[in-house]
């Protein structure tokens, strides 16, 4: 939690006055990291990212320096590094508040993640529709170029790496990694077959890792405070500190740093408990694509393995509060609509399941449904899940399963109604005639 001394650290420096300017990132210990990162091996880093446990901020949470480790030690061929800043999961708002704040945090991971691997160049793919981080961004890149931190031989360490920001054009499937290398080359954003994974054939063919912007922002702490230090955070299978970003119902949204493994008891005093003091019914732990939680889950402890545990996944760390007054039938269709909008239309499951899942749940909410409706929902559902060809498939399924299966009288309730005022209209022609 905030209140461990520990934390906070991504987000220390959120702040101070022009946080994003490299003159205010040096003054508080900004591109130190660095220094002590080139002086050493890519082995060494690679090791201690290891060592430190630091897992995939994306939603994944697949362990980063294993991921490093899979990259060739040669350099046949040109090593890209590319980092997944296309943050569009329903309620995830870290990675772009993040770049906003302290943008060279994420700079700094770079030059040492690129030097770990190998790479030599460096891009940033930023959702399209964040214009103003993009800007920032370029802003911030430039800044370090001038600073002799980027560019040819870099603080004369006879390492060169450069860094450009690529804009994406809003489509959510193209922060799948494997869509945006797509989308990187030019082409339509789809996802590739895996394997290969982007280490063996990532951007133009190329051996790649895609890592999110919170991971790589972590990399400078955990050169400077060590892999002891950061696992005194956290748990032990997932350590370390972790941006939550809390929305809906609650007094003070926004993101709040705290150890993984904190509750959602423990958030909610942090932004100061459910909005109006109206009680919880629902939450994501992670965005919309996990599975729906209830207030008998209050005590989950939010780390990978804990929500796994306790029937859901902790995702983007996206914890979207609900009170009592929503209806769980209409949340779900409104995620359900964006899953249907976004679905990139590459296989049959994903793309034509999502259609009749938001025609089914559209006709229950606007009182034409049927109980049977709740069945054909879970049919689709099965034959979506684990038979579409990307991870949105399986996402878009996670909030209908869960919630009729914590608020299946409240789907049937809505169909129940839609019966009974069937039922009566004969009865009122009858009695008019
Ligand atoms: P994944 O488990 O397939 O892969 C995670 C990472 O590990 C990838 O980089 C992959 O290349 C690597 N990897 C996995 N197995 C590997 C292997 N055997 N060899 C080499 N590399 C391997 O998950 P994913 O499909 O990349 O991501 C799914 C997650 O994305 C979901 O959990 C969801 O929470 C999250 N998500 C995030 C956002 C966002 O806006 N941040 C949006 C949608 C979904
Ligand atoms: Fe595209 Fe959906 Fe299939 Fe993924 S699951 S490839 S988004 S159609």
């Amino acid at each position: 939690m905030n209140t461990d001394p520990l934390t906070p650290v991504l987000t220390k420096r959120w702040l101070s006055p022009q946080s994003w300017r490299i003159s205010t990132y040096e003054k508080l210990e900004g591109y130190t990291a660095f220094r002590k990162a080139l002086a050493g091996t890519p082995e060494q880093l690679v090791q201690l990212i290891k060592d430190a446990g630091l897992r995939g901020r994306g939603g994944a949470g697949f362990p980063a320096g294993v991921k490093w480790s899979f990259m060739p030690q040669n350099e046949e061929k040109p090593h890209y590094l590319v980092i997944n800043a296309d943050e569009g999961e329903p309620g995830t708002c870290k990675d772009i508040p993040l770049m906003m704040a302290d943008p060279h945090s994420l700079i700094e991971g770079c030059i040492i993640a690129a030097y770990a691997m190998r790479s030599h160049h460096c891009f940033i793919y930023v959702r399209g529709e964040a214009l103003h981080c993009i800007r920032r961004l370029n802003a911030a890149v430039r800044e370090a170029y001038d600073a002799g931190y980027l560019g040819r031989n870099i603080i004369g360490s006879g390492f060169d790496l450069d860094i450009t920001v690529h804009a994406g054009a809003g489509a959510y499937i193209c922060g799948e990694e494997t869509a945006l290398l797509d989308s990187l080359e030019g082409r339509r954003g789809q996802p590739r077959l895996k394997p290969p994974f982007p280490a063996a054939a990532g951007l133009y063919a190329a051996p790649t890792t895609v890592n999110n912007v919170e991971t790589i922002a972590s990399v400078p702490f955990i050169v400077n405070g060590g892999a002891d230090w950061f696992r005194q955070m956290g748990t032990e299978k997932s350590p370390g500190p972790k941006i939550y970003s809390i929305s809906g119902h609650v007094e003070r949204p926004g993101q709040y740093e705290a150890p993984l493994g904190t509750t959602l008891r423990e958030l909610l005093e942090l932004c100061g408990g459910m909005k109006d003091g109206i009680p919880l019914k629902f939450w994501t732990p992670g965005g919309s694509s996990t599975p729906l939680f209830t207030a008998e889950h209050l005590d989950v402890p939010l780390d990978f393995e804990g929500a796994a545990e306790a029937g859901s996944m902790l995702g983007t760390t996206a914890v979207q509060v609900f009170n009592e007054t929503v209806s769980v039938p209409w949340a779900v269709m409104k995620w359900t609509q964006f899953y249907e909008h976004e679905s990139c239309g590459k296989c049959t499951p994903c793309r034509e399941g999502t259609y009749w899942l938001a025609q089914v749940l559209e006709r229950m909410v606007e009182g034409r449904g049927t109980e049977e409706d709740i069945d054909t929902l879970l049919d689709v559902c099965d034959n979506i899940l684990g038979r579409s060809f990307c991870a949105l498939g399986d996402g878009a399924v996670s909030p209908i399963t869960s919630g009729i299966k914590y608020f299946r009288d409240e789907f049937l309730a809505l169909c129940q109604d839609a019966r009974e005022r069937n039922a009566t209209v004969p009865e009122l022609v009858g009695a008019q005639q």
